[in-house]
């Protein structure tokens, strides 16, 4: 019986605050069979934020140097940075089977979906209310009133794109949208246009049946 399989994107949207980093990382530690997207950004790192595990940290110049090679499979202006998709992982991964998670913007969701639609799943993450996210822009303390405030904004401008995606999860309760996610992770990993071993093994199965 062939092993083969097709690997799935899955991308996760929401506005700042709304928790997609943490749910994403969450999924890909305990499903170590999903690999998360480094992207490259030029914004500075957060405390606490390490070169290569959150992010590839780079230049203005050295991530339009990388733009003008084709290395990203996307990439966006997001809060005035530039973040943009490592595409070599990603063509790796599809090619091996194996999944991928992308905490990225609706910008990159849509280009993503666009370049690969049959193998990627969207998933928009929205906060229990406006209120909320404030107080989790402000409770994460890593930015300045005024760049919280600009996110803010912002966020009513991401949320309108709540449509463009397959699934919608409101996250008021951490534990309750994560099992969510994993719920559409294991449904959407078992769907038959990802699985064309299927093929073969039914028709080993039948002919023994006969
Ligand atoms: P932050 O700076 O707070 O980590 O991220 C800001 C926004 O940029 C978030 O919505 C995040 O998901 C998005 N983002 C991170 N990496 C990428 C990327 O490679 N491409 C796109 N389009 N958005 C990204």
């Amino acid at each position: 019986m062939s092993s083969e399989r097709r690997g799935l994107l899955l991308v996760i949207s929401s506005p700042s605050g709304a928790g997609k980093t943490s749910l994403s990382r969450r999924l890909a530690e305990r499903h170590p069979e999903i690999e998360l997207s480094i992207s490259a950004t030029t914004r500075a790192p957060r405390p606490g934020e390490t070169d290569g595990r959150e992010y590839h940290f780079v230049t203005g110049a050295k991530f339009n140097a990388q733009a003008a090679a084709g290395r990203f499979l996307e990439s966006a202006e997001v809060h005035e940075h530039l973040y943009g998709t490592p595409r070599a992982p990603v063509e790796a991964h599809l090619a091996a089977g194996r999944d991928m998670l992308f905490d990225i913007d609706w910008q990159g969701a849509a280009a993503i979906h666009e370049a690969l639609p049959a193998d990627t799943v969207r998933l928009f993450i929205l906060p229990p209310s406006l209120d909320a996210l404030a107080k989790r822009l402000h409770g994460r303390a890593q930015d300045s009133d005024e760049v919280i405030a600009r996110r803010l904004a912002r966020a009513r401008d991401e949320i309108a794109h709540w449509v463009e995606y397959e699934y919608v999860i409101v996250n008021d309760d951490f534990e309750h949208a994560y099992a969510a996610i994993e719920d559409i992770y294991r449904a959407e990993r078992q769907r038959r246009s990802r699985n064309p071993w299927l093929t073969e093994f039914v028709g080993e199965l039948t002919r023994d049946a006969g």
